[in-house]
């Protein structure tokens, strides 16, 4: 075995099972091991009390636990946490738990991953976008931010559990695929938190080629497509992607999409009060015709800089009526953490802000 040290976060039960393995420790140690990790979330080895230390030491020189720093957390009135981490390398990034426990009798705790520190993509609402990319994030840096906020809030409510996840943090997921897809792995292990696939969803916002790559390599976790726009012209201004991809060819991906896995994609529309309009909504019924999927209307978050902002609710509740007029299956997001600032990227970029 060579000397490198690997993230003890990213790995998978096979590849504890081999480093113990190579080091004489016996299997279970391994079993022992990915469970204090991946299901109990302990951000210490100290925390490992049934490995002996003399285990544990063996143990260190080859595996490194990084837990990361809560920089900051906030709490929004409706239950809703942001917490800003920061990595090893000093990079920080968001990450948000939002609490369903208190609107719906099934509790439900679903948290809001980042992918990536930055992205390329550059859409012209996104605070993340603004940044321009920095790197992308570790298996172990994804999962972590699913592990520390399972920690935080189990100081407080040990039986806390989560149950859902959305890749919808920083960053655009498909472009950092690997990594993504081998976190999700880790997320949905019986041994560690054992998130239903299902119960996980992939936002991007649109690389087509990776969403057909997705249907075949894991059919069964969700996705959702940034669409926000459904005429190639509006779309180029706000997502450059669409320059890449336009959305025929994003529309005939999502077809295959269906096609391989029959799942239902849901479009993400952010509204706004310049495209919250009648013959926007009646292009979008165009487009979606024939397509397996449901529509989530989402008021736009003003990020300072972007010029957008909020429509009118009654021109969001006119938009929606459109689309179900036209038999599609239509929700309006209720907003979550407004108090917070909980679009992506606004926390990193306030804080930096405060640094400069
Ligand atoms: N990069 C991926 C996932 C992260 S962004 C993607 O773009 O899909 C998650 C979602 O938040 C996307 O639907 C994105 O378009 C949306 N979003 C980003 N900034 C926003 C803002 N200011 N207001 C509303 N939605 C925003
Ligand atoms: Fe990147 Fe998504 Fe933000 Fe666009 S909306 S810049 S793809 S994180």
């Amino acid at each position: 075995m060579n000397n490198m040290v690997i993230d003890l976060r990213g790995c998978s039960e096979d590849e504890l099972i081999r480093i113990c393995q190579e080091i004489g420790l016996k299997r279970f140690r391994a079993i022992q091991l990915f469970q204090w990790v991946q299901q109990k979330a302990v951000r210490t080895w100290d925390e490992m009390n049934n490995i002996g230390k003399g285990d544990r030491q063996a143990l260190r020189s080859h595996l490194h636990l990084y837990p990361l720093e809560r920089v900051r957390e906030q709490r929004s009135e409706d239950g809703t946490r942001k917490y800003l981490f920061r990595l090893e390398d000093g990079e920080t990034i968001e990450c948000v738990l939002m609490d369903y426990a208190r609107t719906s009798s099934r509790d439900r705790h679903t948290v809001c991953v980042s992918t990536q520190v930055g992205c390329a993509v550059g859409c012209a609402f996104c605070a993340t976008g603004l940044e321009g990319f920095r790197r992308n994030l570790t298996v172990a840096e994804i999962v972590g931010q699913v592990l520390d906020i399972t920690h935080f809030v189990r100081q407080e409510d040990p039986e806390f559990q989560v149950t859902n996840i959305v890749f919808m943090g920083m960053g655009e997921p498909l472009l950092n695929y690997d990594q993504v897809l081998q976190a999700i792995l880790l997320l949905n292990h019986g041994q560690g938190l054992n998130i239903g696939m299902r119960r996980m969803t992939i936002s991007t916002s649109g690389v087509v080629p990776r969403i057909i790559q997705l249907a075949k390599d894991n059919p069964q976790v969700g996705l959702a497509v940034s669409l926000h726009a459904a005429q190639d012209k509006v779309r180029n201004d706000l997502i450059p992607m669409n320059r890449r991809y336009p959305l025929a060819q994003l529309m005939e991906a999502c077809q295959e999409y269906t096609q391989i896995t029959h799942r239902r994609i849901t479009f993400e529309v952010a509204l706004t009060a310049e495209n919250a309009k009648r013959e926007e909504a009646q292009a979008l019924a165009r487009l979606l015709r024939g397509q397996l999927g449901h529509v989530n209307l989402i008021p736009v978050n003003p990020v300072a800089g972007t010029g957008m902002e909020r429509p009118d609710p009654e021109l969001m509740r006119r938009f929606a009526q459109v689309l179900e007029d036209a038999g599609i299956s239509v929700s309006s997001r209720e907003e979550r953490g407004v108090d917070i600032d909980a679009a992506c990227g606004q926390l990193r970029r306030q804080w930096e802000g405060e640094l400069k």
